[in-house]
Formats: structure tokens, sequence, C-alpha cells
């Protein structure tokens, strides 16, 4: 698929890497949601967002979602309290279409990763205690249409998949919206969580061109040189060896350091909203310059061979 320059490749968007899947193709995914300045909005790219009860096929304020007044929802809140930052979000999860996410087992996936003690130190050398409270809830669509849901309390929607959709990923649109495969294991759950939460990806896509190469055609993840292997947000292929490095990940430092400074500095009425409208343009600790440029000139696009996407 082509694409408007790199700004969005960060963007809101960003979608989990499966490591199994081959042959990614150039269909647009959902996950790329992207604005077109051309037809003045964001162009639509799930053919099956009819399936999505909550939201219009267009995203953009000419096409209010059909429920919410709000298009651009609000994630998660963080609020800090003595020396305890706490960030909180709800996860909707909408199981009344054919595919149904298991509420208790994406809950403690979730708490895998993202319910433990997390500790962060200010620029002041003041230490915190940063913890999240993230509740899986299901969300009927009797639900959407009797109360839409207060973005005050988090919104933050999941449409469960089954693995023919998009080639198996998993993904996130704009921070907002996720299609979840079910069935994942706990990390891919919680990576996902990570871009609620307004993580960014620290992977990415690569591609092979090369007829005579076995991996002619296909497409893989990889993560970006300063991305350590036990990274959550980014993939476990190293950069330069293409290997499985490590598929044992965690929520790591500087994703905590990354999240509890964006709520600290943004604090608003005694909360700091983590959403579209709040988030830096890459979303919270994306990859370095420093990254991009060592990945472009490693990988340059429509060279034979590893190119970037
Ligand atoms: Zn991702």
């Amino acid at each position: 698929m082509s694409r408007n320059g790199d700004g969005y490749r960060y963007g809101f968007g960003g979608h989990e890497n499966d490591n199994e899947v081959k042959g990614n193709g150039n269909h647009i995914s959902f996950g790329d949601y992207g604005y077109d300045p051309r037809i003045g909005r964001r162009w639509n790219i799930d053919p099956l967002s009819m399936e999505y009860p909550w939201q219009s096929p267009f995203l953009s304020s000419d096409n209010n979602p059909i429920f919410f007044n709000d298009p651009n929802g609000k994630n998660a809140v963080g609020t800090i309290s003595g020396n305890t930052i706490t960030v909180s979000a709800t996860v909707y999860v909408y199981n009344g279409g054919k595919n149904k996410l298991d509420i208790a087992k994406t809950q403690k996936a979730i708490n895998s990763y993202w319910g433990k003690d997390f500790k962060y130190k200010d620029e002041q050398g003041k230490s915190y205690n940063v913890k999240f409270d993230i509740t899986v809830k299901e969300i009927t669509f009797g639900d959407l249409l009797l109360k839409p849901l207060s973005f005050e309390e988090g919104a933050n929607y999941v449409y469960p998949k089954d693995g023919t959709f998009n080639n198996n990923r998993s993904n996130v649109a704009n921070n907002m919206v996720g299609n979840w495969i079910v069935g994942k294991d706990d990390r891919t759950y919680s990576h996902e969580m990570g871009h609620l939460l307004g993580l960014a990806d620290l992977y990415i896509d690569l591609e092979c061109y090369n007829p005579f190469s076995e991996n002619h055609g296909e497409t893989r993840s990889v993560s970006y040189p300063s991305a350590t292997s036990d990274e959550l947000m980014s993939s476990s292929y190293a950069w330069t060896t293409f290997s499985f490095k490590n598929k044992d990940k965690k929520v790591t430092q500087r994703s905590i350091n990354a999240i509890a400074e964006f709520v600290i500095k943004n604090q608003n009425n005694g909360k700091t909203v983590i959403n579209l409208n709040t988030l830096p343009e890459k979303g919270l600790d994306p990859p370095t310059e420093e990254d991009e440029k060592t990945m472009k000139e490693t990988y340059p696009k429509g060279a034979t061979g590893w190119s970037i996407k």
C-alpha cells in the first residue's frame, strides 16, 4: 500500500505483529487508519465496518459515530495521589458478533503484564509508584443503544475477530478501537493494551522482494535497534539477525517512564486523559530518530531483499 510519508506509520494506529504470519500482501488494514486530504476525511479501510455498531464507517467529524458525540473518545485517565500514579482504563468488548473474546481470560492476560507494581522516578528524583487499574468489560448492542458510554470513564472498544481477519493481526486504530483476534496469547492482548494506553510500536514491517529468495513476498516485523528484546511493544524479531530473539516480553521501564511522565506533565483538573487529542503525534515512547535513520539506511524502501514496507 502507498503511504503518505512516514507520519502516520507510527501515528495513533499500530498493529500487532504476529510473527507466525507470513505474506502480508498489499491490502489496506484497519490498523492503518489514515487521513486522506484529497477527500477530506479518513478513508474507511475495513469492509466489515458495518459490524461495528458504535461507529459509522468514517471516524472524522463530518461523519460522527452513530451513538457518540465525542468521536475521539477517551482511553485512559491518569491521576496522581501522593506518590502514586494510577492509570485507569476500561476496555469494552463487544461480544455480540460472531467471535467472542473470553472476558475473564482477557482480563487475566492484561493483568499478567500490566497488573504489577511499577516505579517511576522523575527528573528531580522523586519516586512514584505506578499502577494500572484496567477493567475488561463486556458490552452489548443494547447497552450502546440505551446508554452511550461515558467517555470520562474510558472508552476503549474492542471488537473480537477470528484468525481470518487482516492476516491474523490484532490491532488498535487511533488508540481507540481494537480488533483483537480471539484465542491469542497474553502478550498480544497486553501489547494492544499498550496502544490503548498511548504507547507506540517499537517495530517496523519489512518485506522481502527477491524472486530467488525463499523469503520472497514475506513480511516480517522487526524491532527497532533501541528496543530491548523483552520489550512488550517490540517484535520478537531482532532487527539485524531476523532471528526470533525473545517471545517473553514485559512492560519495560521505558514504557512506564513515558506514561508516568505524560501523566505528570499533562494534569488537567486533577487528571490526565490519554487519547487521540492529548497524545503526541507518534504516541508515547516512539522509536528514536536514530532508530528510524538506522532502519532507513539498512533496509531502504524498494531495495531488493528486505526493505521497509
Ligand atoms: Zn502494536
